[in-house]
């Protein structure tokens, strides 16, 4: 059973190393292009540069979150990844991360709307970085797998025991018998429309480590064909409200 064991592993390592390299690849190529037709003075068009422009922060953005993730993948495995807690405003910390993301998706049609709780929440202790992360790594998901169905819902709430962060998409969603499975790491939906749709099968092995180092959890609900919805529950514990 080792032996079996150590032949998966190795062919998914395999298989990431070839994802990651295509996933690299193609936003190297825009910039590579873009940079060359600015160079050559071939757009003069002040509209043009500016997309063009745009194209560039675009894709130099998808490189660096493809390598925080490899990175972050990394020190989870070693046992070396720490995490900086602090009060925050997680209102004002989701805005943000929904401000950066929308830029990504200004001239592609996707529509994000977003809800906020009814009444303020208090602040509680977070990674900011950390949690910006996993929200861009599920918003990152909603986006790639919407097939053509381009609204996305956020939505931040009070919960019973803490808050709640959920994105929901109406794109492909997920078969139930890959529910559990796709917060294993390296593991993609090898059905259907994924195998276009590029990915190093790490985005929500860090959402899930990530809402389980603050001690709270990552949940879904999927219906192939008609969308996911995915929570990340932070707890609020009695000891963070007597502190604030
Ligand atoms: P990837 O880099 O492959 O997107 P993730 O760990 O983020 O890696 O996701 C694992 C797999 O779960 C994906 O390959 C995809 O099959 C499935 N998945 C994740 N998010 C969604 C979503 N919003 N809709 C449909 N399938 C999803």
């Amino acid at each position: 059973r080792t032996a079996l064991r150590e032949m998966k592993l190795s062919a998914m390592k395999n298989e990431f190393v070839s994802n990651v390299s295509h996933e690299l690849r193609t936003p190297l190529s825009s910039i590579r292009v873009f940079g060359e037709f600015m160079r050559r003075g071939r757009v003069e068009d002040p509209e043009k540069v500016r997309e063009y422009g745009s194209y560039i922060e675009t894709e130099s953005r998808r490189l660096t979150q493809l390598i925080n993730n490899i990175l972050d993948f990394s020190r989870i495995e070693s046992g070396h990844i720490a995490y900086n807690f602090e009060a925050t405003d997680l209102e004002e910390l989701l805005t943000g991360t929904l401000a950066t993301f929308s830029i990504r998706l200004r001239d592609k049609g996707f529509e994000v709307s977003y809800d906020g709780p009814d009444d303020p929440l208090p602040e509680i202790r977070v990674d900011a970085n950390a949690i910006d992360r996993a929200v861009a790594n599920l918003l990152d998901n909603a986006v790639k797998y919407s097939n053509g169905d381009r609204r996305i819902g956020v939505e931040l709430s009070r919960s019973e025991d803490g808050v709640a962060i959920t994105v929901t998409d109406h794109g492909i969603g997920i078969p139930h018998d890959e529910l559990e499975r796709i917060f294993e790491r390296f593991h993609r939906v090898s059905t259907g429309l994924v195998h276009d749709v590029k990915g190093s099968g790490l985005g929500l092995t860090l959402v899930k480590h990530i809402a389980e180092a603050h001690g709270g959890r990552v949940t879904v609900e999927s219906e192939p064909d008609k969308g996911s919805t995915f929570t990340i529950h932070l707890p609020i514990n009695d000891q963070q409200e007597e502190s604030l």
